[in-house]
C-alpha cells in the first residue's frame, strides 16, 4: 500500500465564443452593447464572469443607457454589478458558467459526501465494478498521523487478503462480463478510504454552496482540504464571483470559507 495526497485539477471551464457574442449584442443593443463588451472584456479576468454579467444585463437590457427606456442609470463596473447581484441573491445568473474538476486520490468517504450535492452538478466516478485495483493507495487523515504504522499494517493485511481472493480466480479464462461481475463482488472488502478518482462539474452557484458547506469547521477533514483547494482556485480565477468569501485559518492548515451572501 502507498500513502497519497488528494489532488485537485481544474481541467475545464466555460469559454465564450466572442464572434457570436458580438453579433448577439449588436442585434440586441447596437453600438451601446458592443461598446460595453469591448470595455468589459478588456478588464475581465475570466469568460465565466463575463458570461455571468452578459446573462444578468440581458434581463434588463442594462448594457448602457437608452436600450431600455425604464433604465436611467446602470452599474458601470463588473465589480459593482456582480457584487450587487450577489447581495440581492439573484443566484440564477451564476448557473450559466461551469467549471470541471478532477479530484484524484480521494477516498470513497469523500465521494459519498460529494454526491449528496445535487443541483447544478455532473459527476463521473471511477468504476470499481470495472476497474480492478492493482495497488492500494490511501490518504492518511491527520487524526491517524500518530498511528501511521498501525494503519499501514491493517491496510496491508486487507490488501493481502484482497489479492489472495483475487488470485483464487483464473482471470485469463474469463470473458469481460464475468471479470466485471467478480471484480464487483470482491470490491466489497475494499476499504472506504481507498483512493479513487471523480470528475465533478458544477456551475458557480453550486460551487459557492458546496465550498460553504464542505469547508465548514465541522465538515470532514478530507473534503474540507479538497474544497479549500477549490476555494483558493476560484478566488484566484473568478475574483468577482467569489469576492465575498472570507476564510478562517484552521489548526490542520486548511481554511474554512464563509461567504457574506449565503443565499445566492
Ligand atoms: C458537516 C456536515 C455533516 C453532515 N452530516 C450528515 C449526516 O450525518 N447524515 C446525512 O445523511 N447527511 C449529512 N450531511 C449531508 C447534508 O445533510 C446534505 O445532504 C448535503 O450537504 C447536501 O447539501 P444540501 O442539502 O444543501 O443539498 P444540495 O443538493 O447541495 O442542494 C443545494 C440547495 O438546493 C436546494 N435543494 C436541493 N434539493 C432540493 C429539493 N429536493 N427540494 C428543495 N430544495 C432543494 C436546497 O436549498 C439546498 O441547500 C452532512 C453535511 C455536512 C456539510
Amino acid at each position: 500500500m502507498k500513502f497519497v495526497e488528494p489532488e485537485v485539477y481544474l481541467i475545464a471551464e466555460t469559454r465564450i465564443d466572442f464572434d457570436q457574442l458580438q453579433k448577439m449584442l449588436a442585434s440586441l443593443g447596437q453600438s451601446t452593447a458592443r461598446t460595453w463588451l469591448a470595455k468589459t472584456k478588456a478588464t475581465s479576468k475570466s469568460d465565466g464572469e463575463l458570461l455571468t454579467e452578459v446573462a444578468g444585463r440581458t434581463c434588463y437590457k442594462s448594457f448602457g443607457i437608452g436600450l431600455n427606456p425604464n433604465v436611467t442609470k446602470i452599474r458601470q463596473s463588473s465589480e459593482e454589478y456582480i457584487q450587487n447581484t450577489l447581495a440581492k441573491g439573484d443566484g440564477s445568473i451564476f448557473e450559466h458558467a461551469t467549471c470541471t474538476f478532477a479530484f484524484l486520490n480521494v477516498s470513497r468517504v469523500l465521494t459519498h459526501e460529494l454526491v449528496r450535492h445535487r443541483p447544478g452538478v455532473a459527476i463521473s466516478q471511477e468504476s470499481l465494478r470495472y476497474v480492478r485495483p492493482s495497488g492500494f493507495n490511501l490518504w492518511l487523515p491527520p487524526e491517524l498521523r500518530d498511528k501511521k504504522s498501525n494503519f499501514q499494517s491493517i491496510m496491508g493485511d486487507i490488501e493481502n487478503q484482497y489479492h489472495n481472493l483475487e488470485k483464487s480466480y483464473d482471470w485469463n479464462k474469463m470473458n469481460f462480463d464475468l471479470k466485471k461481475r467478480i471484480t464487483s463482488a470482491i470490491r466489497r472488502i475494499l476499504p472506504e478510504g481507498m483512493a479513487t478518482t471523480i470528475i465533478w462539474s458544477a456551475n458557480h452557484r453550486a460551487i459557492r454552496h458546496v465550498i460553504t458547506m464542505r469547508t465548514a469547521e465541522s465538515a470532514e477533514a478530507e473534503i474540507r482540504s479538497v474544497f479549500d483547494k477549490v476555494a483558493r482556485i476560484m478566488k484566484d480565477k473568478f475574483p468577482l464571483i467569489y469576492e465575498d468569501f472570507q476564510y478562517t485559518q484552521l489548526d490542520d492548515e486548511t481554511r474554512s470559507w464563509r461567504p457574506n451572501y449565503v443565499k445566492v
